[in-house]
This record gives C-alpha cells, sequence and structure tokens, in this order.
C-alpha cells in the first residue's frame, strides 16, 4: 500500500493537516520528523503524544477479533483527525494485523499453559513443591529431566 492510496489528493511532502472539508494544508513539510508545516506543528499534538488509552481501551488486550477491530478503529479515527502520522498509524495497523492472525493459532496451540504461572515453560504443571525448589535452590538436574518430558504433548 502507497501512501497515495489513502487518498487521491493526498501529497506526502505537503503538511498533513486537513481542515473540517477534508481539505489538505497547501503548505510544505519543513521539519522532515514532523507530519505538519510550522503553523500546524504547533496547534497539532506531537507524536510523541500517549496514544496508548484510546488505542487500547476496549482491544481486550488484543485476546478476541472484537478487540483488535475496536482498534483498529480508534487508529482510524486518531487517523482520519491527523492526530497520527501515517508511517505510524501504518505500523501500527500491521501489529494489529500479526495479532489478528494468532489468534487461530492459539486456539489449535498444542501447549497452550506454556510460560504461564502453575506450568513449566512445556505447559506441563508444576506442583508447588517444585516451585519453592525452584526458587530456593538452582537445580539444573531436575531441569534436565523436563526436557524429555517436553517432547510428549499434553
Ligand atoms: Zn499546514
Amino acid at each position: 500500500m502507497t501512501l497515495k492510496s489513502l487518498s487521491s489528493d493526498f501529497t506526502p511532502e505537503r503538511c498533513q493537516y486537513r481542515t473540517a472539508t477534508g481539505r489538505q494544508c497547501l503548505s510544505p513539510v519543513v521539519d522532515p520528523g514532523s507530519p505538519f508545516c510550522p503553523r500546524h506543528a504547533f496547534a497539532q499534538p506531537s507524536e510523541s503524544d500517549d496514544f496508548l488509552a484510546p488505542l487500547t481501551q476496549r482491544a481486550c488486550r488484543f485476546q478476541n477479533a472484537a478487540g483488535v477491530n475496536y482498534s483498529l478503529g480508534a487508529l482510524y479515527t486518531l487517523l482520519a483527525q491527523g492526530r497520527i502520522s501515517p508511517r505510524r498509524a501504518t505500523a501500527l495497523a500491521y501489529i494489529s494485523s500479526l495479532l489478528l492472525r494468532t489468534l487461530p493459532a492459539i486456539d489449535s496451540d498444542l501447549y497452550p499453559h506454556a510460560g504461564k504461572p502453575g506450568f513449566s515453560p512445556n505447559g506441563e504443571p508444576t506442583t508447588q513443591d517444585e516451585i519453592d525448589t525452584a526458587t530456593d535452590t538452582t537445580d539444573n538436574t531436575s531441569q534436565s529431566e523436563d526436557t524429555t518430558k517436553s517432547q510428549t504433548p499434553n
């Protein structure tokens, strides 16, 4: 996807501020680190603004399709308002796409509990005794026994 596919009249070297009617500012971008002309750069929130809240508040930690969909909707709004650069929005949209694509793989995961509290890195349940001994001493002999078990799925 090229930047020009976003809008037929989009010109990347021009200020990305848009009026309420959607017309792009005619002034050139002076600072390569800013998507806006000097006049609109002062009026716009900087790229360092915290977009975490609007992008994640209803994202359900990106663990279901509806959450990813909501985050993409919030990203669309930020981009349409000119509050986030197309470059940054593109990167976030790509990550969202990858997150969405991993959801079906999680459902068919052979080791769904691996790495979670109470489970070994191989996805096998650990007893409280094993957790206690693991925190008290570094016992390498018991870890080598676990690697032989890892060959068999749950
Ligand atoms: Zn401008």
